[in-house]
C-alpha cells in the first residue's frame, strides 16, 4: 500500500544514459579536448567515466536526459560561484569544453540529447572507507561551514525546486513509518517526528536561509590520502537547495553518526567543526539535534519506502537501513533534551536556557547537586541571596529566567544598567571582542573616546581618567592619589559605609561586616554619623538636621589631626546605599565636603550606585547633592558587567600622581570593555533612562507610600530615582527594625518571581534597585506584587 501524501515524490532514480565507453571517449576528446584512460563509476542516475590523463583525473558526466537543464546549470553556476568566493575549498573544478562552456550535447541513438560535463576528480578516499576519528568529523564540520559561506552570496532560478531531499519533506514522508517493523523503534520515531513537525519546523521560518549544499554525507566526503583526518573534497551538488542553513550541519553531522558508537559525540564534532567556522545563533543550536534525528529518519523512510517498492534495489538501500535504525534508537533514547546539552557544551554556548512554554520543577532537581558543588568549589560561606536559590539561566532587559525557564521581575541588578544583555551592548562588546583586545600600554581609539566623553559629562575641570576594573580598585586609586597628593593618611567616611574589598578600602567598608565580631575601625580613619532622617539623632530637627549632622565632621577632622593621620580624603556614596538608601539632605554634602577641604583633604565621590542616572534628577549623584567633588569613583554600572572601574579627576591631579606613580592596569579601559562603556551610554542617551529613572522612581515611591499608610510594618519610604529603600519594622511607633519581616517580604517577592534585595545595618530595609530600563509596567507588577505579599503578612 501506498500511502497517499507521498505519492507525488519520486522514490526511485530514472534509468541511466547508455552510452558506450568508445562514444564517451570520441565525445571527451572533440568537446573537451581531454584524452587519456577511461574508467565507467557507479552511478543510479547519470553515467559517469573517471579519465586518467598526464595533468590529472577528470569526472567526464552524462547527464539523464530526464534532468533538467536548468537543475544541472544550478550545480555549474555554484561550483563556478564557490570557486571564485573561496578558492580553498576542496570542491570539484568546472573544467570548459573547447569553445569555452561550462557544458555541451551528446545525442544518444534514439535522438535523446544528454547534457554533457567535465569537473575535476578529487583524489582520496571515500569517507565511508577511512577508519573513523573524531578531527575527521570535525573537518567535515568545517568545510561543510565553509560551503555555506562561500555560498551566502549565490541564487539561482532552480533553488527552489522540490526535493526529495528536502528536510521538510518529512511531513509527506510520515505515513512511510509503517515500513518500520520493530514496534517500539516505530512508535519512538512517530513520536519523534510528530514533534518535530508540529514544534520544530515552525521555528524554522525565522532561521537564516539560502542555498546550501545539503549533501554532505559520507558518501560525499572526500578523505586525503595523506592525513585521514584532512577532507580533501566536498562533491555532488545535485541536491542543493535554499534553506535554512542549519539543513547543511543536521544533514551532515546526521549522516556521521551511522555506526558511531557514540553518535552524540560524533553529533558534537561535526557541530563543533562547523561552528568553529561559522558562527551558530541560539536557536540553530538548539534545533540541531531534531533536524539531525530528521534528516536520519528521512534516510531510513525514503530507504525502507525504495525497498517496498523494487526488489532489486542496490545493496546499500538495505544495509544503511540498520545504520540509520542504531542511530535513532540510540538517539531517540538519549533525548533531545540530552544531546541539545551536550551540542552546546561542545559549541560553548552557554547553559541551556529553555525557550516557549516553561516547565515548572523540571530543573529543580538539578538546584540541589548544584549548590553542593558550589559550596565545594567556592566555599560555604559565599553567601547565596533567598532561602531558595535562585538558579538563573539568562536575562533580558529586566527580567532574569530561571532554568525552567520561568521569568522573574529583576528589581535588584544594577550591575546590568542598561538592561541585561542589551542588543547595543551584546553587538557592541562582540564586534571589539573580534577585532582588538588589548592595554592602555597602546594607542587605540576607543579609550581616549570614551574617557573624552565620560570627563564631557562632568562639572568643568572633572578632565581626566584613570581606567581600573572595579568600584574598589577605583575607590582603592582614590585614596592611593589622596594620600600621596596631601600627604595625610587618615580618610573620613560614613558609618555602614560600603566602598569594596582592597585592603586599604576594608578600613573604609564597616558594612562588611554586620555582626557582633566586626574588627574595630582602623587607627586612620573616622566615621561620620549618617544623616538619617527617619531615626537619626536629628531626624524631628529638618531644618537644621544638615548642618548638625555636618557637624560630626569636625571632630573627625580634628581627632585624625591629633592623631598625626591628618585628612586625606572624605570619601562618599550620595546614595548612602548601605545606610539603608537614605535621602538627600541638602546642605549635608556641602557642608561637610566644605569642613574637609579647609583641613586640606579631598573629597572623594564614590558613584558605583548612583551614577549614570539612577538618580533620576541628574546623571551623577554627587550634583544632585550639589557638591563638586576632587575625585569622582564608577564601578558596577559603567559597562552593563564588563568589568570595568574608572576614576574621574582633575588634569593637575591625575598628573601630579602620575609623576609619582607609574599607576598601570593592565585590564583596565581595554578596547571590549570601553565598547560596552560607550554602549551603556548610547543607551542611557538614546532611550532616556535617566528621565525614566526619575518618573518611575517617583512612580515606585508614591506606590509604596500608599501602601506604607495601610502597612503597619512599613515605616519609611525613602531613596532617589531608581534606588528605593522601604524601612520595615515591628510597628510605626517603636520604629524598632524587623529584620525577619523584610527576610519574609524578599522571600515571598522571590517566591512570587519578583527580585529584590536587602540592605542596611540591622537588615530591616528592602533595596529596590532595578536596572534602569524598568519602565511604568514593571513598577506597577512590582507594586500589585508587594502588595499581595504585604497581605501574606496579616
Ligand atoms: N562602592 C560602593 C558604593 C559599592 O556599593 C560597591 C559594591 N557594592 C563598591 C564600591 C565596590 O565595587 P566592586 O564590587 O565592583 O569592587
Amino acid at each position: 500500500m501506498t500511502p497517499e501524501p507521498t505519492s507525488n515524490i519520486r522514490f526511485l532514480a530514472p534509468i541511466p544514459p547508455q552510452f558506450s565507453q568508445h562514444q564517451a571517449e570520441q565525445a571527451a576528446s572533440e568537446l573537451f579536448g581531454l584524452e587519456g584512460t577511461f574508467k565507467q563509476l557507479n552511478s543510479e542516475r547519470d553515467q559517469n567515466f573517471r579519465i586518467q590523463t598526464d595533468n590529472g583525473d577528470y569526472v567526464f558526466k552524462i547527464s539523464n536526459a530526464k534532468e533538467d537543464p536548468t537543475a544541472i546549470d544550478f550545480q555549474t553556476q555554484s561550483l563556478l560561484h564557490i570557486a571564485r568566493s573561496d578558492p580553498s575549498l576542496p570542491i570539484p573544478q568546472v573544467i570548459l569544453t573547447r569553445d569555452n562552456h561550462p557544458q555541451a550535447f551528446m545525442t544518444s541513438a534514439d535522438g535523446t540529447q544528454h547534457l554533457v560535463r567535465v569537473l575535476s576528480y578529487l583524489p582520496g578516499t571515500i569517507l565511508t572507507e577511512v577508519p573513523r576519528n573524531r578531527a575527521l568529523f570535525k573537518n567535515v564540520g568545517a568545510v561543510i561551514a565553509q560551503s555555506g559561506v562561500a555560498l551566502r552570496g549565490f541564487f539561482h532560478a532552480a533553488a527552489g525546486y522540490d526535493l526529495l531531499w528536502d528536510l521538510r519533506h518529512l511531513v509527506k514522508l510520515r505515513p512511510l513509518t509503517i515500513y518500520i517493523e520493530d514496534t517500539a523503534l516505530r512508535q519512538a520515531i512517530e513520536r519523534d517526528l510528530d514533534y518535530t513537525l508540529e514544534h520544530i519546523f515552525p521555528r524554522l521560518a525565522g532561521l537564516r536561509s539560502q542555498i546550501i549544499h545539503n549533501d554532505g554525507n559520507t558518501h560525499n566526503i572526500i578523505v586525503s590520502p595523506d592525513n585521514p583526518t584532512k577532507v580533501a573534497g566536498l562533491v555532488d551538488f545535485g541536491d542543493m537547495m535554499h534553506a535554512p542553513l542549519i539543513f547543511d550541519l543536521a544533514v551532515s553531522a546526521g549522516s556521521m553518526t551511522l555506526d558511531s558508537d557514540d553518535p552524540v559525540e560524533t553529533l558534537c564534532d561535526v557541530a563543533a567543526g562547523y561552528d568553529s567556522v561559522c558562527a551558530l545563533e541560539n536557536d540553530e543550536v538548539n534545533l540541531l539535534s531534531h533536524l539531525a534525528v530528521g534528516r536520519i529518519t528521512q534516510e531510513l523512510l525514503i530507504a525502507a519506502k525504495r525497498q517496498a517498492d523494487d526488489p532489486d534495489a542496490p545493496a546499500y538501500v538495505v544495509d544503511d537501513q540498520a545504520a540509520y535504525r542504531k542511530a535513532l534508537d540510540q538517539l531517540l533514547s538519549l533525548g533531545h533534551q540530552h544531546i541539545r546539552g551536550r551540542l552546546r557544551d561542545a559549541c560553548q554556548f552557554p547553559t541551556d536556557c529553555p525557550t516557549g512554554v516553561a516547565v515548572p520543577g523540571a530543573k529543580e532537581d538539578d538546584i540541589k547537586p548544584l549548590l553542593k558543588r558550589r559550596q565545594a568549589s567556592l566555599g560555604k560561606t559565599l553567601e547565596l541571596a533567598y532561602d531558595q536559590p535562585f538558579h538563573v539561566v539568562r536575562g533580558e532587559g529586566v527580567w532574569l529566567y530561571d532554568a525552567d525557564g520561568r521569568r522573574h521581575l529583576d528589581v535588584y541588578n544594577n550591575v546590568p544598567h542598561v538592561g541585561h544583555c542589551h542588543p547595543h551592548v551584546v553587538k557592541a562588546v562582540s564586534r571589539q571582542l573580534a577585532t582588538l583586545n588589548t592595554n592602555t600600554r597602546y594607542l587605540f581609539d576607543n579609550v581616549v573616546s570614551y574617557a573624552e566623553r565620560l570627563t564631557a559629562t562632568m562639572p568643568d575641570g572633572l578632565d581626566s581618567c584613570i581606567f581600573v576594573n572595579s568600584g574598589s580598585e577605583a575607590n582603592d586609586a582614590a585614596m592611593r592619589i589622596s594620600r600621596t597628593l596631601t600627604g595625610n593618611q587618615g580618610a573620613i567616611i560614613l558609618e555602614d559605609a560600603y566602598h569594596g574589598i582592597t585592603e586599604s578600602i576594608d578600613e573604609l567598608s564597616p558594612a562588611a561586616y554586620p555582626g557582633p565580631e566586626a574588627p574595630e575601625i582602623a587607627a586612620r580613619v573616622r566615621t561620620l554619623e549618617a544623616p538619617n532622617m527617619y531615626r537619626g539623632r536629628f531626624a524631628d530637627n529638618p531644618e537644621n538636621a544638615a548642618r548638625l549632622y555636618a557637624e560630626s565632621a569636625d571632630s573627625a577632622i580634628q581627632s585624625l589631626a591629633e592623631s598625626g593621620h591628618g585628612t586625606a580624603a572624605f570619601m562618599v556614596d550620595s546614595s548612602f546605599s548601605s545606610n539603608g538608601i537614605l535621602s538627600v539632605l541638602p546642605g549635608y554634602l556641602p557642608a561637610v565636603a566644605e569642613k574637609v577641604r579647609a583641613a586640606g583633604g579631598l573629597i572623594i565621590a564614590d558613584e558605583v550606585q548612583i551614577g549614570f542616572g539612577r538618580s533620576g534628577s541628574h546623571l551623577w549623584g554627587f550634583e544632585a547633592q550639589d557638591i563638586i567633588p576632587d575625585i569622582v569613583t564608577l564601578g558596577k554600572p559603567v559597562a552593563n558587567g564588563i568589568a570595568l572601574g574608572v576614576v574621574v579627576t582633575t588634569t593637575d591631579i591625575r598628573e601630579q600622581f602620575g609623576t609619582q606613580i607609574d599607576f598601570f592596569s593592565t585590564f583596565g579601559g581595554n578596547p571590549v570593555a570601553c565598547a560596552a562603556a560607550h554602549a551603556v551610554l548610547d543607551v542611557v542617551e538614546q532611550e532616556g533612562l535617566r528621565e525614566n529613572a526619575k518618573d518611575t522612581g517617583d512612580y515606585i515611591r508614591a506606590e509604596l507610600s500608599r501602601l506604607a499608610e495601610q502597612c503597619p510594618v512599613i515605616g519609611d519610604v525613602r531613596g532617589q530615582g531608581l534606588f528605593c529603600g522601604v524601612e520595615i519594622v515591628r510597628d510605626k511607633a517603636s520604629k524598632e527594625p524587623a529584620a525577619d519581616i523584610a527576610d519574609t517580604i524578599r522571600n515571598r517577592l522571590r517566591e512570587n518571581r519578583v527580585l529584590v534585595g536587602r540592605e542596611g545595618r540591622a537588615g530591616n530595609i528592602i533595596k529596590v534597585r532595578p536596572p534602569l530600563a524598568f519602565r511604568r509596567e514593571h513598577a506597577e507588577q512590582l507594586i500589585k506584587t508587594f502588595a499581595d505579599v504585604l497581605k501574606t503578612l496579616e
